[in-house]
């Protein structure tokens, strides 16, 4: 194909400012491309030469394509510098000083990945010499967009979705763009679809799976209001997990260990550790799906913030020691030559168990089982002292829906915990050891609520948020502990405590809501509750059971 038919395409989509009437000019072309022709169109319409993940650059700033075109010509560098700040348009710049013969698709397309393997110490002027080439041989219109793809400035309006439309409009039915969006949020390579489509059309689309090397598009998640929501959405049982504040990362181990971010960026060269380490902990060639987590010399999860310091290209060494990091591994989406994303959730996590033997810096994500909300916020609780982000609720059935943000993973977060208008006053009764930052103090404090009637207090809720760091560890000598569970205390075997309080000290408390609750005596639990300040109150002057059952 010629280059100057791409040009062509190219001025007509530049002055279409309907998406309809783009998306046919564009289905209408690839209609009459062939098919072996088409693949490299497609990477061309979007200013491109390779997948966005290959990480194929051509590395042009706007003064080396001048010289280029200055070159090319045979003119003044300067007077093309001038005319280029001037026209404020590199593909302006070019056309005035173009060529007469055309170019093919092929050549331009070869040439350009020269440009990008150029390297070292005389790749500038190789690079120059290149693309000066490709200018000299070309046509007016033909170095207006050649020149545009060269600095990443096509201006086409033209984005992936748009191909994909008129690339089901061209070969298949319109009700095909959703397979073909399927198909790329799985391989996000516009040329690889293009080839797929055009030579073994919509049932090879359906066929495409995971591969290693490929990036997949991740999953992500989906909210509720309330965490009673779950049962409706997704159905008990489902699998809770510690939601890790940290960067996503794809592992792809084949021959070769590749690490992708969460914009499919190839991000193998921060983590040479984590690399090192997945070569031992993981076993055969797979795609997992995980986040990297800053840690300390104990492993416990530090915030975020840290973590920034690893992105970088220099000084990884030392950056390593500085920033020790851990992988928290949490789905599979390959394994040994097969696909696993249409597996439900279940069948994939038996899979990572066998795959991956834990160590140091590989770890599964801390997770649970859970069949009700009390367990749900069990865990978040957990995560919530680790300094943690939250929780990620699973379906045990659902597939990897890649790029999609479905019900089969919700996340649940503190900051989505709005409030009760109204504030509780509760009667600590008993405490749980803390863990991770908390070790040493208590992770949680069992609160109760009085019933007046009978004289006796019922369990309502594990207090855990909401405190600071000094607080917390106030906690320690505040509370007088006593050997058995307090006479007056109605509690349920489920939730017994690590440590029994005399009731007397009387905690303000907010929330997200009140449920039903079978934990706890009180018959109903606070949701997410947190810690808001200590009151001078008699733990009989607490909240009572009449009044919760009027909320
Ligand atoms: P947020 O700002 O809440 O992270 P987001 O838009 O970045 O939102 P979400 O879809 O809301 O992404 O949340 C999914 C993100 O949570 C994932 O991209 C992943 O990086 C992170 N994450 C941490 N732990 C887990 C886990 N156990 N399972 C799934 N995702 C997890």
């Amino acid at each position: 194909m010629k280059f100057l038919e791409l040009a062509h395409l190219y001025e007509k989509l530049e002055n279409t400012s309907s998406y309809i009437a783009m998306r046919e000019i564009l289905s209408d072309f690839f209609k009459k491309t062939q098919k072996e022709e088409l693949e490299n169109a497609a990477y061309l319409t979007l200013g491109q030469i390779a997948s966005q993940y290959a990480d194929v650059n051509l590395g042009m700033a706007d003064k080396m394509a001048v010289k280029a075109i200055a070159m090319a010509g045979g003119e003044n560098e300067k007077e093309v510098l001038q005319q280029f700040k001037k026209l404020g348009d590199i593909g302006k710049t070019a056309e005035k000083h173009a060529g007469k013969g055309t170019l093919t698709v092929k050549t331009v397309f070869e040439t350009l990945h020269k440009i990008a393997q150029a390297e070292g110490g005389q790749s500038r002027d190789k690079k120059i010499k290149l693309l000066a080439g490709l200018l000299s041989q070309a046509s007016p219109l033909e170095a207006r967009y050649l020149a545009r793809i060269v600095l990443g400035d096509l201006r086409l309006g033209v984005g992936d979705k748009t191909i994909l439309d008129a690339l089901a409009t061209a070969y298949a039915h319109k009700e095909a763009r959703k397979e073909l969006e399927h198909a790329y949020n799985i391989c996000p390579d516009i040329g690889i679809i293009a080839r797929t489509l055009a030579h073994g059309g919509i049932n090879s689309i359906k066929k495409i799976g995971v591969e290693v090397g490929v990036p997949i598009q991740s999953m992500l998640c989906q909210r509720v209001k309330n965490i009673e929501e779950i049962e409706h959405k997704i159905g008990y049982p489902v699998i809770v997990e510690e939601k890790y504040d940290g960067e996503r990362v794809q592992v792809h181990k084949g021959k070769k260990i590749k690490l992708y971010s969460r914009r499919l960026e190839d991000i193998t060269l921060q983590f040479p550790d984590i690399v090192q380490a997945i070569k031992k902990a993981v076993k055969g060639n797979c795609v997992l799906d995980s986040e990297v987590m800053p840690v300390d010399a104990k492993g416990n999860l530090l915030p975020f913030q840290i973590l920034m310091q690893r992105r970088r290209k220099y000084d990884i060494q030392e950056y390593i020691k500085k920033v020790p990091v851990a992988l928290f591994v949490f789905d599979v989406l390959y394994v040994n030559g097969k696909s696993l994303i249409r597996e439900k959730y279940s069948k994939r996590y038996a899979i990572l168990k066998r795959i991956v033997k834990q160590t140091g810096q590989i770890k599964l994500a801390l997770q649970k089982t859970c069949k009700d909300s009390d367990c749900i916020e069990d865990l978040f609780n957990k995560t919530v002292e680790h300094g943690g982000e939250g929780v990620v609720i699973k379906n045990l059935h659902g597939p990897y829906d890649a790029g999609a943000r479905g019900w089969n993973w919700v996340k649940w977060k503190p900051e989505y915990v709005k409030g009760l208008r109204d504030t509780f006053d509760l009667v600590v009764v008993g405490a749980y050891h803390g863990k991770g930052r908390r070790a040493g103090t208590y992770g949680a404090l069992l609160c109760a609520v009085y019933d007046a009637k009978k004289d006796k207090f019922l369990t309502f809720c594990k207090l855990g948020s909401g405190f600071k760091d000094k607080e917390l560890f106030a906690l320690l000598n505040k509370f007088k502990k006593i050997t058995h569970k307090p006479a007056r205390l109605e509690i349920a075997k489920t939730i017994m405590p690590d440590v029994w309080f005399d009731p007397r000290f009387v905690v303000e408390v907010t929330g997200a809501e009140i449920t039903k609750s079978p934990n706890h005596t009180a018959g109903y639990a606070l949701r997410f509750p947190r810690f808001l300040r200590w009151r001078e109150k008699k733990p009989e002057q607490a909240t009572t059971l009449k009044e919760i059952l009027g909320f």
